[in-house]
């Protein structure tokens, strides 16, 4: 049976040549970058030149502001915790949105048992969130700010360089979460005025298990892991060699191919949203109709539970999420679609296609012809929905 695969927001296929530019660390040099001979000299040049990828690919002038990882959510933990410790004498306040990722909401919910005061913006039908509201939301005890790029779940780009403007101005730290946006928008960690921005390789075609952190330089911050000296000094631990130069060449390969992807991927989904929203009766788009990741397309289908759209999706070889996939075995609705004003109930009802790389109008057309057809015979088998409508 074909497979089509539409959750690479979950995670993404290690492109073949970032497996082959892996390959060699895990057998023949597989020295560890701390060590002083030929090995160790191999493994830290291609450590080095990992850095130096990652770092051109947001923008970074210094290599040396990339620190690597365990991935985003390490990531995001070192930002949060790292500037919430070390800043913790100029204030106790920090400025998030109610539409993060996990990685960051539930570090905020422990700096709260911690003392830590936290505000939690709220965005808007769209999940934009506004500007003003981080203007007002700003107090003297303000020490971060983190917003994320873009939603993991709907999608929705914020209006990043507009945040930090406004942040910088108060000399505020701001970080970004932007697992979802690198490799797929254009960064600039400069132009957007980011302190911290937080990354993840298996979301653009590498690894799992390895992201960074980028810390401008001069931030002070830190360390959430504490052991050995690696990165000078400032994440502990022999680092993942492998895993780090397949996240090197995926940024690479990203910034060759990310204006082309961009587009093509736009497309495709753009034709997704207008066949369901057009085929499928009392059918709604969840995230902002223009302003969102070039993959993503989130619905919300009324009268059928998502969970049971999903398992149908994928008896006819179609993989797809009914949330994030963090939060797909949690009965809880989203927390992202309740910040947009859903109901539990459509919340319940929805479902995220993310196209990638390898996917064509092929398979568009493919979800195009089936997913009505599973929408109306669980409908047709609905008492509640049949008797509604
Ligand atoms: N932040 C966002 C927005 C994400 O989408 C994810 C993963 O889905 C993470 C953080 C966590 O990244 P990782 O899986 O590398 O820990």
């Amino acid at each position: 049976m074909r497979r089509i695969y539409l959750d690479h927001a979950a995670t993404t296929p290690v492109h073949p040549q970032v497996a082959e530019a892996m390959a060699p660390y895990f057998s023949k040099d597989f020295g560890n970058p701390s060590t002083l001979y030929s090995y160790g000299r191999e493994a830290k040049g291609a450590l080095e030149e990992a850095r130096a990828k990652v770092a051109r690919l947001i923008g970074a002038k210094q290599p040396e502001e990339i620190v690597f990882t365990s991935g985003g959510t390490e990531a995001d933990n070192f930002a949060l915790c790292g500037i919430a410790w070390a800043n913790q004498k100029k204030g106790n306040h920090i400025i998030t949105t109610s539409i993060e990722h996990h990685a960051v909401i539930n570090v905020c919910k422990f700096l709260e048992k911690r003392g830590f005061k936290v505000t939690y913006l709220p965005v808007d039908k769209n999940g934009l969130v506004d500007s003003l509201e981080v203007t007002k939301a700003i107090t003297d005890e303000t020490i971060l700010v983190s917003v994320m790029h873009a939603n993991n779940e709907i999608g929705t780009v914020e209006p990043i360089e507009e945040i930090a403007e406004i942040v910088k101005e108060k000399r505020i730290y701001f970080h970004t979460d932007a697992v979802q946006a690198v490799g797929h928008l254009s960064i600039n960690v400069d132009k957007m005025k980011a302190d911290l921005l937080a990354m993840s390789a298996h979301k653009l075609y590498g690894p799992k298990g390895v992201g960074a952190l980028y810390i401008r330089r001069g931030t002070k911050i830190v360390p959430f892991l504490y052991g050995g000296e690696q990165e000078n000094k400032r994440r502990a631990s022999t680092e993942n060699i492998a895993g780090i130069v397949g996240f090197g060449e995926a940024c690479s390969l990203a910034q060759k191919d990310m204006a082309e992807e961009e587009k093509s991927l736009t497309y495709l989904r753009d034709k997704l949203i207008e066949g369901i929203l057009n085929s499928i009766k009392n059918s709604r788009l969840n995230g902002h109709p223009k302003k969102r990741l070039p993959g993503n397309v989130n619905v919300s289908v009324e009268g059928v539970e998502g969970e049971s759209m999903l398992l149908n999706l994928d008896l006819a070889g179609v993989c797809a999420s009914s949330g994030s996939a963090c939060t797909s075995s949690i009965l809880e609705p989203s927390h992202v679609l309740t910040a947009i004003g859903i109901s539990p109930e459509v919340a319940h009802s929805s479902l995220r296609f993310t196209l990638g790389k390898e996917n064509n109008e092929e398979d568009v057309n493919y979800v195009l012809k089936v997913l009505p057809e599973i929408v109306e015979k669980l409908r047709s088998m609905s008492p509640i929905y049949q008797k509604e409508k």
